[in-house]
């Protein structure tokens, strides 16, 4: 048992304050010695395995700002408060009718319980699931910088194929994330130097050289909103999950899917992948080769050729480039099948 002291501040600029007060790793908020927590079923499962050491927890739970359990819609915008539940989210009658990729992404996540527990910021800030990080006998550049990457020869059947550097190849597990990449989603902070907007596009870090560094925020950033935006295009979107078993588990490859349709031909495709890559993965290609198209098999199937160009296999995970094919070809057509 490592001693922590746990504090719940009672506003976001108290826990900005007490935070930049404790910080102590400047880039590195997953390590740093305060931390942030929300529903805690990501951070206490790290600090339980001994992955996370924070010496000091932020509850958020008792900040007193109401916009941050609130779900607001209008202006073409739903901006979501950081502290709502993923379940809350999930069955929100009209951002499944504005934008049903957004709930699916939610709905195939995690279990029942989990989700009614965890919140929006903690789901898209959860770390990755790689048993080699998990661990702690293991070297892992991650966990422990320079010690090596034990799943580059290890059983990496989990790992990503994009994204992935010399260092590490862990995969990013959520799917929430996938649906925000392609919708161009934005992330509220609040910080010690004030309020500020980043694109979510932003938010993850590749791992490179410093696959320990996960995000572009500061251990004393509270993400306090995300906001989405949408129009009519955003009915005809979708979330397909491919995983081992049909509940409660990650995913092997997924697609987040949005698509500009005039009559049959593609004006604008907004695509993510999950369960392939290191980080939520916006798949720039797959889109451009979509665009001004009459989407159909063949050309879906050249679309998601165009996505896993760069991929890179290892031992026993190159299964999951036709897997991610063909997770993709079937989410562009179910998508534009869709009665909306
Ligand atoms: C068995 C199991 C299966 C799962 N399956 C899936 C799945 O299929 N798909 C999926 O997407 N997820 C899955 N998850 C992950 C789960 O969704 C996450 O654990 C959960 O979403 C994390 O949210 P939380 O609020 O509990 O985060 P916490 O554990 O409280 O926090 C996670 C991280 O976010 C930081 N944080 C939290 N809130 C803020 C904030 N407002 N500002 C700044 N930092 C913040 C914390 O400091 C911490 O580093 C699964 C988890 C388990 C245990
Ligand atoms: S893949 Fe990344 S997280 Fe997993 S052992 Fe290697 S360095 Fe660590």
């Amino acid at each position: 048992m490592r001693p922590f002291v746990y504090e719940r501040p009672a506003d976001v600029s108290a826990a900005v304050a007490v935070a930049s007060r404790f910080a102590d790793q400047q880039d590195q908020p997953t390590k740093a010695d305060v931390q942030f927590i929300a529903g805690a079923t990501n951070l206490a499962d790290y600090m339980k395995l001994g992955v996370a050491t924070p010496k000091r927890l932020l509850d958020l739970n008792a900040l007193r700002e109401p916009t941050l359990r609130q779900i607001k819609i209008g202006d073409g915008i739903i901006r979501f408060g950081a502290l709502v539940r993923m379940g809350e989210a999930a069955d929100n009658d009209d951002v499944r009718r504005i934008c049903p990729l957004l709930s699916e992404s939610l709905k195939l996540a995690a279990s029942g319980q989990i989700r009614n527990m965890a919140s929006l910021a903690g789901n898209v800030l959860q770390r990755t699931r790689c048993e080699y990080f998990r661990e702690t006998s293991w070297p892992c550049n991650k966990r422990d910088p320079g010690s090596g990457c034990a799943a580059m020869e290890g059983f990496n059947r989990q790992h990503a194929v994009l994204g992935t550097s010399d260092d590490c190849i862990a995969t990013y597990h959520g799917d929430f994330a996938q649906a925000l990449i392609a919708l161009d989603a934005t992330v509220e902070i609040e910080g010690k130097r004030g309020a500020r907007r980043m694109e979510f596009a932003k938010l993850h870090r590749l791992p490179g050289d410093t696959p320990d560094i996960e995000t572009n925020l500061a251990p004393d950033d509270v993400i306090v909103a995300i906001e989405v935006p949408f129009a009519a295009w955003s009915r005809r979107s979708h979330y397909l999950k491919i995983r081992d078993r049909e509940s409660y588990a990650f995913a092997l490859a997924s697609a987040a899917v949005a698509l500009d349709l005039d009559g049959n031909m593609i004006r604008h495709a907004r695509i993510a992948l999950g369960g392939v890559a290191t980080v939520p993965w916006r798949a720039k290609a797959a889109e451009e080769a979509l665009q001004g198209k009459t989407l159909d098999q063949e050309v879906a199937e050249t679309a998601a050729d165009a996505a896993f160009v760069e991929a890179k296999p290892r031992r026993y995970n190159a299964f999951k480039i036709p897997l991610g094919k063909r997770t993709l070809v079937r989410a562009l057509l179910e998508t534009r099948d869709m009665k909306v």
